[in-house]
């Protein structure tokens, strides 16, 4: 059995890593790249269509980058953001990308996080996040993005994470119009709402069950 749960890559970002990158110093040059992996990703159907990295906020170095891998790993939590964030504490050797000495770290994502995303930002130690598309974009084509707080950015600025929306957003739809286009599965959205509402009722009916029984007397 595998033990190696976040080496995750697929063959072809680990090559591409591997690569000298293109010079990178702006929000857009960075998010440009980005969707590039995500769209990569799509073609050779290797995961959904989202990317992300860790960068060097400062030096604009990049520190780590991952792709969408929940259907090829059959692993719900496989997010982009997901996988960026571990790699970036694996590569510089902490759980907190804020500890001392560390390079300030910004993560930049295709797609704005889903709830899962938004809930692990605060404790990655991530300063900065720069979003491509946003949630609305993704849900219009079937992901479902999960209860996020409604003021999202509003919670994240409150533990000192900066938030960009909107860098290359037109760019990043393109690639979620793509892949719905190519008929890919849209492995979260109608079914995993379908999942989640019969996961309430179950609670429900289990708790109805428990009343007659007094059990809490
Ligand atoms: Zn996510």
């Amino acid at each position: 059995m595998s033990r190696q749960l976040f080496n995750t890559a697929p063959d072809w970002l680990e090559a591409q890593l591997t690569e000298p990158l293109p010079g990178m110093h702006t929000d857009e040059q960075r998010m440009r790249w980005l969707i590039a992996l995500a769209r990569k990703n799509v073609e050779r159907q290797t995961g959904g269509p989202f990317a992300a990295a860790i960068f060097d906020m400062n030096s604009g170095k990049l520190i780590s980058a991952g792709v969408n891998r929940v259907e090829p790993l059959n692993a719900s939590i496989a997010h982009a953001e997901m996988l960026a964030i571990t790699g970036a504490q694996q590569v510089l050797g902490s759980f907190n990308l804020a500890a001392d000495g560390l390079p300030a770290c910004e993560l930049l994502t295709s797609s704005e996080p889903c709830a899962m995303c938004f809930g692990a930002l605060p404790w990655s130690g991530i300063r900065r996040l720069v979003c491509g598309a946003r949630a609305e974009d993704a849900e219009r084509i079937g992901f479902d993005e999960g209860p996020k707080h409604p003021d999202w950015i509003g919670e994240l600025e409150r533990r000192s994470i900066a938030v960009q929306r909107d860098v290359c957003r037109e760019q990043a739809v393109a690639v979620l119009n793509d892949y719905v286009a190519s008929g890919c599965t849209i492995y979260n959205g109608g079914k995993g709402a379908e999942l989640g509402s019969v996961h309430i009722k179950s609670e429900r009916s289990a708790a109805s069950e428990m009343r007659p029984d007094k059990a809490l007397e």
